[in-house]
């Protein structure tokens, strides 16, 4: 019943403790895995990401930076810059998930630019709003 709890060191074949994370006869350092075992653990997760996401950049900071571009064109740019900068905290909630993506700086440009330009337009929209509702004479 001794051999439950031991096992052969794979550098020298001597037995050993099973829970031994080091041979006492040849000094290897045991782990439970094989060192020369490949590390591939990316590949089996996100997959489906791969598909919705290519080449290792999200699509949503793609648009990010697009739709914060567009957001810069006056009185019409509101939409875009709202959705560049949903598009860009989905881009980086993604790149955080998953750090081999790139693009954080497009998804940045669109949270900022886009946060920016939804804040003004919001503003001068009140601003038209309020002066429309101060001055019931002027026509907008
Ligand atoms: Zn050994």
């Amino acid at each position: 019943m001794s051999t439950s709890d031991t096992k052969i060191c794979p550098y020298c074949d001597e037995e050993i403790r099973a829970a031994a994370k080091k041979c006492r006869h040849c000094g290897e350092m045991l782990d439970d895995e094989p060192v020369s075992r490949p590390r591939k653990k990316k590949q089996t997760h996100g997959t489906v990401d791969r598909m919705l996401i290519p080449v290792g950049r999200p699509l949503s900071a793609i648009a990010a930076g697009y739709c914060a571009l567009f957001g810069i064109i006056p009185m019409c740019g509101l939409p875009f810059s709202i959705a560049a900068l949903v598009c860009g905290i989905v881009a980086l909630k993604a790149i955080k998930k998953d750090p081999d993506l790139s693009g954080s700086g497009r998804a940045w440009f669109g949270v900022i630019l886009g946060g920016l330009m939804t804040a003004i337009s919001l503003i001068a929209l009140v601003m038209v709003l309020i002066v429309g509702a101060t001055q019931p004479n002027r026509r907008f």
